[in-house]
């Protein structure tokens, strides 16, 4: 019975108060998720990369996709047939999709600043996209096109002039689609005005992307990239931690997690639904709810029997929630609870108590909120306009999702004339003798001949 492997966890009373920050997190539920361990899989698969290029890619594909890639780069030909045969109705969401995610992520849009520090001297901070981006798009245990619209998205509106999209062969692809991504992924490529799209996964394609790929006769099929985003399985996590600094990377990505807040007004039926939502995406999926209400806990895990066996992907969803990850917490109260979702940091966090937004209002660790009955995380990953390449692990602590300025760095433009200089002179002077660097503030004395 789910009932009986749905773990609970009893923080009330002392058993709360007793725990620090530190020692809250790691009681709490979370993954086995170990990419230290993974490195020594992926480190042989970059090489083999590195140095056989193109033919090591197809043979990888061949590996771990169980198809050999027909050719490494997707023929323009192969996407528009992609796009051609979409289902309308796919065509008129995911271009919904896209409409809302560009509004959103458009008003993200960094402007350049100038600081005039003192007469003469200002400092500006202009924002440059970065020149060339590899995009990974998920698809071994499922397909997601939606991943596409939310890392070309704001790639695009941060204004990266090259943007590559990748995803893995389909050993179930037929006809002209045989050996390629999902015939989805490359419609929604074609949608969005992607041209350049490989047909590789895991960390054999990020490996691309890092080293950029020559066949044979030493034509390079691939550019390296400066920068890979998008979100993968631990192959694709370790890999990204493995090349890390030769490219660089977005918040390294690992299984999905839902938490819910919820006290004893919310409707156990949509806990419950948004539960399994979480749990539907793969195994090793977190569905953690946090409540000051046993009442409410009872209820949920009525409703999650109840709904788990009537979804498609039974098997999966009990397997996640019944996992180590997953989970009910229960607290004394409302200010408990906020702790125990600030010390877990969810990827997807959702308020469903009285005065959501402002329960909201008071978390400070979170990938992205969703406020009140009506914004499941389902919303989020595919039509709120926000972006669903969230920080996961706890990483919502430090790192934020993917957005405009995952794509932009900021350079800043010092301009001083001589009499701004001359005023500081003697500051720089002061503090490179206390570095004991006199040559930095000698740099500066050597423009003042006269006064020296
Ligand atoms: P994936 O594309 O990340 O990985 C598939 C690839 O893994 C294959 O192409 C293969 O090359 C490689 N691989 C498989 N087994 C291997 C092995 N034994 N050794 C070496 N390489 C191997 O697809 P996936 O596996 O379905 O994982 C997708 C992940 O992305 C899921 O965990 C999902 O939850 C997550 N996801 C996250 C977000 C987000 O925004 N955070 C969005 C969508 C998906």
């Amino acid at each position: 019975k789910l009932g009986d492997v749905i773990s609970r966890l009893d923080l009330r009373g002392a058993a709360l108060s007793s725990l620090d920050a530190r020692a809250l997190r790691t009681t709490l539920p979370r993954a086995e998720f170990d990419v230290e361990a993974a490195l020594a899989t992926v480190r042989p698969i970059c090489e083999q990369v590195h140095h056989g290029g193109v033919e090591a890619l197809l043979e990888l594909g061949e590996k771990f996709d169980r198809v050999r890639p027909t050719s490494l780069r997707v023929p323009a030909a192969v996407i528009a047939a992609a796009l051609d045969q979409l289902d309308p109705a796919v065509r008129a969401a995911l271009e919904e999709s896209i409409r809302r995610a560009r509004t959103v992520h458009e008003d993200q849009r960094r402007i350049d600043t100038t600081t005039q520090v003192v007469p003469g001297g200002t400092v500006t901070e202009r924002w440059v996209p970065v020149d060339r981006v590899g995009l990974y798009v998920p698809g071994g245990v499922a397909v997601y096109p939606s991943s596409v619209v939310m890392n070309v998205v704001p790639a695009q509106v941060a204004g990266v002039g090259s943007l590559a999209v990748t995803s893995p062969p389909q050993a179930t692809n037929t006809g002209v689609f045989a050996g390629y991504p999902h015939p989805t992924i490359l419609a929604a490529c074609a949608l969005l005005g992607v041209d350049e799209v490989f047909a590789a996964g895991g960390a054999q394609a990020i490996a691309m992307f890092a080293y950029g790929a020559a066949d044979a006769d030493g034509t390079v099929v691939c550019e390296p990239v400066t920068l890979v985003t998008g979100p993968g399985n631990i192959y694709v996590a370790a890999a990204k931690r493995l090349l890390k600094g030769l490219i660089g990377i977005d918040a390294e990505a690992g299984p999905t997690e839902i938490a819910i807040l919820a006290d004893d007004s919310a409707d156990a039926e949509l806990v419950a639904a948004d539960l399994i939502s979480q749990a539907e995406h793969d195994d090793l999926a977190a569905s953690v709810l946090v409540t000051d209400s046993t009442d409410l806990a009872d209820r949920v895990v009525a409703a999650l029997e109840r709904r788990s066996a009537l979804t498609k992907h039974t098997v999966r969803v009990n397997t996640a929630l019944g996992g180590r990850q997953s989970g009910i917490v229960l607290v004394d109260g409302l200010d408990e609870g906020i702790r125990v979702v600030d010390a877990y940091g969810a990827e997807h966090l959702e308020i469903q108590t009285r005065d959501a937004s402002a329960v909201a209002a008071r978390i400070r660790n979170a990938g992205a909120i969703f406020v009140g009955d009506y914004a499941p995380v389902s919303l989020g990953d595919y039509a709120a306009g926000s972006n669903h390449v969230l920080p996961t692990g706890g990483c919502a602590c430090h790192s934020s999702g993917l957005s405009v300025q995952s794509f932009l760095r900021g350079i800043h433009v010092v301009d001083y004339s001589r009499d701004a200089l001359a005023d500081v002179a003697d500051v720089v002077v002061t503090l490179a003798n206390a570095e004991d660097l006199p040559a930095h503030g000698e740099a500066v004395t050597a423009r003042f001949p006269t006064a020296q």
